[in-house]
């Protein structure tokens, strides 16, 4: 049985991502939804807000929590007693990166296995930087992401 870590940055949280946690928790005993708070990128969300999200749109699942968590990710599972990573795939041009994040993580600690998982078809091509984009611009992120998260991008675009 899985002991899952899912980490990312969920800015915001995606359908694509809610599939992969979907199918994640069901082979899992626990899935830990890892919020990554020392990334580079400049988010749009804060850590609070992206994580209340995460929560929110989770807390049907018993089987999943959300927790937040920075320096390596083989730390962090490991923290959490996970026997596996997972990671979603979207298209083949992820591959390249993710072949070598899964080989340094098994050279780190060779007792944590990483996991790939792909979305169903109709969420494959949904990222959390094309919701953005097109949430900038007023566009319909409707069938992107669930209800409580159209309602923050909302938010965060009104009166801009
Ligand atoms: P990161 O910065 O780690 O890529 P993201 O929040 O963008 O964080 O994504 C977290 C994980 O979810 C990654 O493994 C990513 O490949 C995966 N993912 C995101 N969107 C999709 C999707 N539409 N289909 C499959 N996997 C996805």
């Amino acid at each position: 049985m899985l002991r899952a870590v899912y980490p990312g940055s969920f800015d915001p949280v995606t359908f694509g991502h809610l599939n992969i946690i979907q199918k994640a928790a069901y082979f899992s005993e626990e899935l830990i939804v890892g919020l990554l708070s020392n990334n580079a990128k400049s988010p749009l969300f804060s850590i609070e807000e992206r994580v209340n999200m995460l929560r929110e749109v989770t807390k049907d699942y018993a089987n999943v929590r959300v927790e937040v968590f920075d320096g390596l990710l083989i730390d962090f599972a490991r923290s959490q007693n996970a026997n596996a990573i997972i990671r979603g795939l979207r298209a083949i041009t992820d591959l390249d990166y993710e072949l070598q994040m899964s080989h340094t993580n098994h050279r780190l600690d060779p007792n944590i296995e990483t996991i790939f998982m792909n979305t169903c078809t109709e969420y494959s091509y949904i990222s959390s930087s094309m919701v953005k984009e097109i949430a900038t611009y007023r566009g319909d992120v409707t069938g992107f992401v669930p209800q409580y998260v159209v309602g923050k991008l909302e938010e965060k675009f009104v009166g801009k």
